[in-house]
């Protein structure tokens, strides 16, 4: 989701790569659920250019777009697939990825095991009284507030991110996810001569929602929705997702916690991403208590994940956005460019594909 800010900001640490056209890379296969306008494909398409000149992960994003009367303030929401997978095996898949330096520094700190440990609140069972928010240590060991080890064994994660880890098929032709624009007459198309001061940057804006596609998300936004009795336990709370796992703060490496060990709490202390086990922040994540947990802080300038626009500004990927990607299981480095080279089927996607997988809107 993103919402409209009326006040100006910058965006710091804006990077300056450009494509390498010889690398693999990302294809963003667009269909139109039959509302969008042209406008807004041709946007969407260089949105999708900006995250393949970045990342080189060679998969096939499916991504179906529409237009809608949506909520005052909300420009635009996307609605993506997301499918479980084991702990170990995202471990696995991690390791397994590392290509920068920042990969191998953040799977090296990956709690090992088969569970990984968690500061946690608002659970059914929690220790100090019924989705209370006082926060409490769950390590999937059992002891107090742990009916049992399944949401520390379980990551749940987009059908997009799978495929940049190499956990599900890379050019598969089920939807990843559906995009939704605000039909309000609002967005600034064309950003060769800057955006309009009464406008907004549609094409940073389709960038942003197809980064939530991607996997920039938190399961802590679900987590939020555990804030009232009777609730659930926490081994039903099955929604941490890859981006969780560099989901930090001092509480979570203080007494009872540890060097790797995520705050993924709901409260409105700050956390933020880091990619060496929390011991260095690098960037900080929305507490979920104004905008949803999955993005930045708002309105500081991190990156393109932040969840406010501006009229009148230019929405840059930052280089906080990337090191996020990065360590969720795409890659940022050139590589070389596969001597194969497998497009995607077309083709148009049937209703059945939606009620075969879950789909969540969170962001
Ligand atoms: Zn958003």
């Amino acid at each position: 989701m993103i919402y409209r800010l009326l006040q100006t900001t910058v965006i710091a640490g804006v990077l300056t790569l450009v494509a390498n056209q010889a690398s693999a890379s990302m294809i963003f296969n667009l269909s139109n659920q039959g509302s969008a306008t042209a406008q807004m494909m041709a946007g969407m398409a260089e949105a999708g250019a900006l995250w393949s000149a970045l990342l080189h992960d060679p998969i096939t994003v499916q991504i179906r777009i529409q237009a809608a009367s949506l909520p005052a303030g909300v420009l635009g929401h996307t609605d993506s697939f997301y499918d479980p997978y084991s702990y170990t095996d995202v471990r696995n898949a991690m390791l397994g990825d590392r290509s920068s330096a920042d990969d191998f520094s953040s799977a090296s700190k990956l709690q090992s095991g088969s569970v990984h440990s968690m500061l946690i609140n608002r659970t059914a069972n929690n220790p100090n009284g019924v989705v209370s928010a006082t926060p409490y240590f769950d390590t999937g060991l059992g002891g107090p507030g742990q009916a049992g080890p399944e949401n520390n064994n379980t990551i749940r994660m987009t059908t997009a991110n799978a495929k940049a880890l190499g956990l599900s098929s890379a050019h598969s032709i089920l939807l990843d996810g559906i995009i939704t624009f605000s039909t309000q007459n609002i967005f600034d198309f064309n950003r060769s001569n800057g955006i309009n001061a009464a406008q907004l940057d549609f094409v940073g804006i389709a960038a942003h929602e197809i980064g939530h596609m991607l996997g920039f998300v938190s399961g802590v936004d679900v987590l939020g929705g555990n804030a009232a009795a009777p609730g659930l336990n926490d081994n039903q709370l099955q929604f941490v997702t890859p981006l969780d796992l560099f989901r930090f703060s001092s509480r979570s490496l203080g007494a009872g916690g540890g060097i790797g060990v995520i705050d993924w709490t709901d409260d409105s202390i700050d956390k933020y991403f880091s990619a060496n086990g929390g011991t260095t922040p690098v960037a900080t994540f929305s507490n979920g208590a104004t905008y949803e947990a999955s993005h930045w802080k708002y309105n500081l300038g991190q990156g393109i994940m932040d969840p406010t626009a501006t009229a009148g500004t230019l929405m840059q990927i930052s280089t906080n956005d990337l090191r996020a990607f990065d360590v969720i299981g795409f890659d940022t480095a050139i590589v070389p460019e596969p001597s194969t080279f497998v497009l995607a089927a077309l083709g148009l996607l049937g209703l059945g594909f939606l009620v075969l997988r879950k789909m969540h809107r969170s962001d």
